[in-house]
C-alpha cells in the first residue's frame, strides 16, 4: 500500500485494546505510529454525544498537543433491545472509570429478560486531522452486527467482546484469532474505508 506523504501519525486512544488493533491495522503503512499515551498525550473527556462529534474531538486534541496528523476512533456497542445503549456510552457503561468486567455485568444484568437473539452491533468512526485546525477531517465509518450472548466466552480482543456474537454464527469477538478480528470488525471497516480517502486524495 502507498503510504501518505507525513512521516509520523498519532494514534489519539488511551484504550490499550483499541490502541494495539489500530497498529496492527497501520502496520502497511511505511510511517511511525506514535501512540498519544508515548507523547505524554491525556485522554480528553469525551463530551460530545456522537461517535463523529467525539472522535474529532480527540483527533483534534492530540494534534493540537503534538504538531503531528493525528487519528482518533471513537465507537460503541448498540443494543436493539436497549434502543441503541450504551452507544456512545459503552466505555462508561457501568459508570465513569469503570472496567470491562463491570461493564459487561452491567449489560448481561440489561439484558436479563430479554430473549435471543438480542440483536446489536459495534460501531466505529475513524477521523484523521492533518492539524489541529484542519477544516476538511477524513471521516470513515465502520458496523460489525451480531448478537449478545447469554455468558461471556473467548479471552481475545478486548471491551465486551466475550459477550458479542459474531454474525449469526455461536463464536464471540473473544474467541476470534486476532488477524481475523482485525479483518472483520468495525474498526477494520472504518479504518479501511479512510485509508481509501487518503489513498484517493
Ligand atoms: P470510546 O471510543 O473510547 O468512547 O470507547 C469505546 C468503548 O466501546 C470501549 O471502551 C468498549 O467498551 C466498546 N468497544 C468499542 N470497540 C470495541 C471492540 O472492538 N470490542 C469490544 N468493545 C468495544
Amino acid at each position: 500500500m502507498r503510504s501518505p506523504p507525513w512521516p509520523r501519525l498519532v494514534v489519539a486512544t488511551g484504550n490499550p485494546g483499541k490502541l494495539r488493533e489500530l497498529r496492527e491495522l497501520l502496520a502497511g503503512l511505511a510511517l511511525e505510529i506514535l501512540p498519544q499515551t508515548e507523547l505524554g498525550v491525556p485522554s480528553p473527556p469525551e463530551t460530545e454525544s456522537s461517535f463523529v462529534g467525539n472522535a474529532l474531538l480527540k483527533a483534534r486534541h492530540a494534534a493540537r498537543l503534538t504538531g503531528a496528523v493525528a487519528v482518533a476512533d471513537d465507537s460503541g456497542l448498540e443494543v436493539d433491545a436497549l434502543g441503541g445503549a450504551p452507544g456512545v456510552w459503552s466505555a462508561r457503561y457501568a459508570g465513569e472509570g469503570a472496567n470491562d468486567a463491570a461493564n459487561n455485568a452491567r449489560l448481561l444484568e440489561a439484558l436479563a429478560d430479554v430473549p435471543a437473539p438480542r440483536r446489536a452491533r459495534y460501531r466505529a468512526v475513524v477521523v484523521l486531522v492533518r492539524g489541529a485546525h484542519d477544516p476538511a477531517p477524513l471521516v470513515a465509518e465502520g458496523v460489525w452486527e451480531g448478537r449478545i450472548a447469554t455468558v461471556p466466552r473467548g479471552s481475545g480482543g478486548f471491551g465486551y467482546d466475550p459477550l458479542f456474537l459474531v454474525g449469526d454464527g455461536e463464536l464471540t469477538a473473544a474467541q476470534l484469532p486476532a488477524a481475523l478480528k482485525n479483518r472483520l470488525s468495525h474498526r477494520a471497516q472504518a479504518l479501511a474505508a479512510l485509508l481509501a480517502q487518503l489513498r484517493a486524495a
